[in-house]
């Protein structure tokens, strides 16, 4: 299902497909007793131009403490990532629920928002550190580029194909724009990737590093948050790449060196892994085996049935976004969703 069917879905049709009742019908097949839900940042709104594709990315500190609230109502045990193999076997049998936090790539507003909330309501919580994050080496290009696209009326951006005059008059043409580049930025080889980037960003007057140690936690703010028995580190790769596209070499050093600078920093065990953009196979799978991560999460969308077999290494979790409402939320975790995509099994 592409974003644009997914936005439809979730903005216009879920009030009607829930009221409808139909996904009662999906709930003993693809709903679960548990859910790992999938988070990015949580901010407060701002009234500047978004383009579209960042909602996704972000909630505010008050539909956080919604959701919480929702998984309190109907009684769901809140458990750690560290927790969950124990869990899943000590509860097989009974009919008790749960749901784990996870948080991914390592953003500042994780502290300074969502923690403060977590922390009220005693709620575990994962987030899965980018390495580049806190070393300051990350290029967010994401937020750049829509910063970029705000306040230009068109740019000059160099596609294989040679240089081109992109136009960014209006919002849809700032929108297209955001998407054209970002699919051309996803299938780079990353090597030289930085400075190229650097260069782009600067020749429209964007500072990359203001954007890195605005956004990202640092290694003290991560140690604040490992100070605290509610948090459980897990890793994200060294620079967020689409694995995939890596050679062997490349893919280890990735995973294994994430996770291990990552320890020594902390002087702790890193024992959770999540793919970055969701990309992994059997290979990435492997690897993350051999450097003994105890669990891994994918962007597949899924609940967990404790009446199946549960593959640790490639767990599905719930995205929750802007336009996760609580009807939405109920879509998914009674299996509505999972089972569309299962049934039209096209770019999650
Ligand atoms: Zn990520």
């Amino acid at each position: 299902m592409g974003n644009y069917t997914q936005k439809v879905l979730t903005k216009t049709l879920s009030p009607f497909i829930y009221y409808s009742g139909i996904h009662n019908l999906t709930k003993p097949f693809f709903g679960g007793r548990g859910h790992i839900l999938m988070m990015h940042r949580v901010v407060f709104p701002t009234k500047k131009m978004r383009i579209h594709n960042h909602l996704s990315l972000e909630i505010t500190p008050e539909h956080l403490e919604s959701i919480i609230k929702f998984f309190f109502k109907k009684g769901y045990d809140f458990i750690s990532l560290d927790l969950l193999t124990d869990w899943i076997s000590n509860n097989r049998k009974t009919d008790r629920r749960f749901v784990a936090f996870t948080f991914d790539d390592g953003y500042k507003d994780n502290l300074e928002y969502a923690f403060p909330i977590l922390k009220k309501h005693k709620v575990p919580f994962t987030i899965y550190i980018t390495n580049s994050f806190p070393e300051n080496k990350a290029i967010l290009w994401w937020y750049l580029l829509e910063d970029l696209l705000i306040n230009v009326q068109s740019l000059q951006y160099h596609f294989p194909s040679g240089m081109v005059d992109v136009k960014c008059y209006n919002y849809s043409q700032k929108e297209r724009a955001f998407n054209i580049i970002r699919n051309h930025l996803m299938q780079l080889n990353h090597d030289n990737i930085g400075n190229e980037l650097d260069k782009f960003f600067s020749t429209y007057g964007l500072q990359v590093s203001n954007y890195t140690s605005e956004l990202c936690l640092s290694w003290d703010d991560i140690n604040t948050l490992v100070a605290d028995p509610l948090f459980s580190i897990g890793s994200h790769t060294l620079n967020h790449h689409n694995l995939p596209n890596l050679s062997d070499k490349q893919a280890f050093a990735e995973i294994h060196e994430s996770k291990v600078i990552i320890e020594d920093k902390m002087k702790g065990t890193v024992k959770h892994f999540c793919y970055p953009l969701g990309k992994f196979g059997k290979r990435e799978m492997d690897i993350v085996k051999k450097c003994n991560f105890l669990t891994a999460t994918t962007t597949q969308t899924g609940n967990l049935s404790l009446n199946q077999s549960i593959d640790f290494h490639s767990l599905p979790r719930i995205q929750v976004n802007s336009l996760t409402t609580e009807k939405v939320l109920k879509l998914q975790i009674n299996g509505f969703y999972p089972a569309l995509l299962y049934l039209l099994p096209v770019n999650q």
